[in-house]
């Protein structure tokens, strides 16, 4: 309900930047593209910051700079200025460690490759001994038994997107990146998927960031919503969710969950907003 200003984890007040502590910190984030002789800012000077093993998203209208924030975080893009932390490390640091699961919009598999294989693709990249029994444990996890031998083009949408949300998670991630991991999906999978997400991660609790475009899903996953404005991207308000763990779908018709939904969907249409993605 506040606009997240203070650095949770213990922030150096005098310099305004947030110490090594734990959690995810970004602190006056910007990123200019520069696409021949224009420039473009992407993002300017975004500030948010969650506790460990707490569950954001991140709201706001096409080009606002949501997934830059997720790219800078994952080392695939790098800050004009500003810092991106978690954990005391920053994302090159984390991807050394291999600490970050990343799971984008289009589930981006490798074809040829069968579902066993593509969830065991991340212990090739990092040089690890692959652990077949966690590749096991969690291909039961998003329900995909029966199915391990089985090619991308074999599978609905829903499925492919549950096998890169199991790639996600075989590094045993302590941060997780979500790019609209739903996004292509019906309502009905969406949802579904949205619960298996949230049972998962129950499970193995990671600090989560997913940009999403909906609204339900966003405030039902999180502990906190950020909201951000239009181009340059700025984050404009995050939201805390104070509805009570573990999340049940029927706290969707409850009161105060239609008074977060419509003080967020104030936040993006409202007087100074503008039509989300
Ligand atoms: P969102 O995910 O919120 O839709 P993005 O983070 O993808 O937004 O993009 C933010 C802005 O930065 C957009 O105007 C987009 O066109 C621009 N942008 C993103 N990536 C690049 C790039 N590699 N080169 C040039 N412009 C980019
Ligand atoms: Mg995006």
């Amino acid at each position: 309900m506040t606009i997240d200003s203070t650095p949770a984890g213990g922030g150096n007040p005098d310099l305004g930047v947030p110490s090594a502590g734990t959690g995810l910190h970004i602190q006056d984030l910007s990123k200019t593209f520069t696409v021949g002789r224009k420039e473009v800012v992407a993002l300017e000077g975004a500030t948010l910051h969650t506790d460990k093993g707490s569950f954001l998203s991140l709201l706001g209208p096409s080009g606002c700079g949501k997934s830059t924030i997720l790219r800078i975080l994952a080392g695939l893009e790098t800050a004009t200025s500003g810092r991106a932390v978690v954990d005391g490390k920053s994302p090159a640091e984390l991807r050394r460690a291999h600490e970050l699961g990343i799971a984008f919009q289009d589930a981006a598999l490798l074809p040829w490759r069968s579902v066993e294989s593509n969830i065991r693709l991340p212990f090739q990249v990092s040089g690890e001994k692959p652990d077949d029994a966690l590749v096991k444990e969690l291909i039961a996890l998003v329900g995909l038994q029966g199915f391990e031998k089985a090619k991308p083009a074999q599978l609905s949408g829903g499925m492919r997107q549950r096998v890169s949300i199991a790639r996600s998670l075989v590094v045993k991630p302590s941060v997780l990146l979500l790019d609209e991991p739903f996004g292509a999906l019906d309502d009905m999978t969406r949802q579904r998927l949205n619960l298996e997400l949230l049972r998962i991660w129950t499970e193995k609790p990671a600090t989560t960031l997913m940009v999403t475009h909906g609204i339900s899903e966003a405030i039902f996953l999180s502990d906190k919503v950020a909201v951000m404005s239009p181009r340059p991207g700025r984050i404009k308000e995050v939201i805390d969710v104070d509805l009570p763990r573990p999340r049940t779908p029927e706290m969707m018709r409850t009161p105060e969950f239609h008074a977060l939904h419509d003080q967020a969907s104030e936040l993006l249409f409202g007087a100074g907003g503008a039509a989300v993605d």
